[in-house]
Formats: C-alpha cells, sequence, structure tokens
C-alpha cells in the first residue's frame, strides 16, 4: 500500500519517488523539514488541548481571560515540542532558542484566532465549561490515521473540521503559498485525503483546505468527480512505478533538483544502475527460494 505523500512525491519527481521507496535510499535531515515537523507537533498538541481549555473557561470570563489561558497553554506546546525536537534541530545546526522565537509569532497568532473565536462563540450562545464544549463547533480532530484497501493508499490527515453538516480535512503546510490557489501537490494530497474521508466516514466530502502557516492563509480546493479520478489514475500509476523496478529519468526541470537531498547520489548513474541490480538480483534469489519445487 501506497502513502498519499508518495503522490505529491511523485507529481515532484517519480525519479525520486522510485529512489526512496524502492531503492530506500533517505534524504539527509533539512532545517526545513524540522521546523515544519516542530509545528506540526504545536498544531497537534494545541487541538489536542483545546477540549481541556473549553472546558476550563467559567461564567463572566471576559476576552482577556480566555486569551491568557490560551497563550499559556500553547507556550508550553511550543516550549515542548522544541524540547522534545532537540536532537534534529541541532543536527541541522539551528539553536532550539532560535526555533522556539521563528515558531512564537504563529503559535501566538493562533491563540490569538482561537481565543477570538470562542469568545464571539459565548456572547452568541452565553454558555461556560463543560457545556460550552458540549456545542462548540466546529471540532477538530487531529493527525488522524486513515487507509483504503480498496484504494491501496494511507494516509495521516493533520486536521479534521468536524461541522454538524459536514467534515473538512485541512493540510497545514510551512514554506511558501503560491500567489493564489494551492500547489499542484498539496491539491492532489488534500483531494486524496477526502477520498480516503468517504470511505472511512461513509460520507461525502466535498472540499478540503490547504493552510499556508507562514502567510496564515487558508485556501480552498473544491472537490469534484474529475478530481476524485484524477487521483485513483495517480494511485494506480505510483503503485505499478512501484513494482516495475525501473528508473525514470533525471528531471529535465533541473531547477527542482537544486533543493534534493538525493541529488549526488540520482546524478550518479552508475551508483543507481548497481543499486538497482543489487535488488534485481536479490528479488530473484528470493524468488528461487519461494519457488513451489524448491527443496
Ligand atoms: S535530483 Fe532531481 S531528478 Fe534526481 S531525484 Fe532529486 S529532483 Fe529527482
Amino acid at each position: 500500500m501506497i502513502s498519499v505523500s508518495m503522490l505529491s512525491g511523485y507529481l515532484y519527481c517519480p525519479r525520486k519517488v522510485f529512489l526512496q521507496y524502492v531503492l530506500k535510499l533517505q534524504e539527509p535531515p533539512k532545517e526545513s523539514l524540522v521546523l515544519g515537523t516542530v509545528r506540526h507537533h504545536c498544531y497537534d498538541a494545541i487541538n489536542k488541548s483545546e477540549e481541556h481549555i473549553v472546558r476550563s473557561i467559567q461564567k463572566g470570563s471576559v476576552f482577556e481571560d480566555i486569551q491568557t489561558i490560551y497563550k499559556r497553554e500553547h507556550l508550553r506546546i511550543l516550549r515542548e515540542a522544541v524540547a522534545n525536537n532537540q536532537e534534529s534541530i541541532v543536527s541541522v545546526r539551528l539553536h532550539p532558542e532560535e526555533v522556539f522565537l521563528r515558531n512564537l509569532t504563529y503559535i501566538m497568532f493562533e491563540s490569538r484566532q482561537r481565543a477570538t473565536h470562542l469568545h464571539h462563540f459565548i456572547k452568541k450562545n452565553d454558555v461556560f465549561g463543560d457545556e460550552l464544549w458540549n456545542i462548540l463547533t466546529p471540532k477538530v480532530i487531529s493527525e488522524l490515521k486513515v487507509e483504503s484497501q480498496l484504494l491501496g493508499v494511507r494516509g495521516i490527515i493533520d486536521q479534521i473540521e468536524v461541522h454538524p453538516d459536514k467534515k473538512i480535512p485541512i493540510e497545514l503546510k510551512t514554506g511558501t503559498a503560491p500567489r493564489e490557489g494551492v500547489w499542484p501537490g498539496h491539491k492532489i494530497q488534500v483531494s486524496a485525503y477526502g477520498l480516503l474521508m468517504e470511505e472511512h466516514f461513509q460520507e461525502s466530502v466535498e472540499e478540503g483546505f490547504v493552510t499556508y502557516l507562514d502567510v496564515n492563509d487558508r485556501r480552498k480546493v473544491p472537490f469534484n468527480i474529475f478530481l476524485k479520478e484524477e487521483i485513483k489514475d495517480l494511485i494506480h500509476t505510483v503503485n505499478r512505478l512501484i513494482e516495475s523496478k525501473k528508473v525514470p529519468p533525471i528531471l529535465t526541470e533541473r531547477a527542482k533538483c537544486k533543493s534534493c537531498g538525493l541529488r549526488d547520489q540520482c546524478y550518479n548513474e552508475d551508483h543507481i544502475n548497481a543499486l538497482v541490480k543489487e535488488l534485481r538480483d536479490y528479488n530473484e534469489e528470493l524468488e528461487k527460494f519461494s519457488a513451489p519445487n524448491f527443496v
């Protein structure tokens, strides 16, 4: 079974998918990946802390009280995420304090947004504590693992917003955002999650969003039948690539290769051919041993 990230990876470079998932080559850790991981951990923990925060809001709380509770909790989460990722932070030559400060603005922005949303909800419904949590919408499911035997794909959805009448997948992304819309790989990713959710929850999913954290912009991806068919075709294509044992060529758009951590190995054709031969020989041996007449 393939993963959803392999689909967007394929759109970026089929050869890279082959090198990573068939030849098992690993990219060295990158600064952007480490920063992305810390931020993902924060947002996951923030979603998981939401119930506790909302239930703790008492009658008479004003906006400033609510914001203080969010800020205190989210700061604790950020400190913890930095501490838990200290090893990988140092491995890409970053300082933990620098990572803390680089994330602080986004996390404080998140605290303010959540406090504002909750404050408006309280003003409208005049409820607090447990009752507030019970009727609050939308609620968010974080980091849900989903897989489909039927589609042959699995993945972990960053966030699912649960509204009374629908569920919406949200993909969180660090790094640059396109001028408008979303990057093609991100569109494929969030749409694939939509398909997986339809099977998982047995209900139709009509749209998803990609949130570009660095610019704090949430962009809509409407799903339609053509997009869903495109995803199914792509799943089939990637599965065929994995089974084929044929290395795709080096990209002609060399600009993409500049930031690729596998470039040195990828451009060394002798090295790649030797790895493919090794894999083929290994598979042939394996087949001999598993043949029914082997004694
Ligand atoms: S160096 Fe270029 S062609 Fe090679 S795997 Fe990376 S992106 Fe693909």
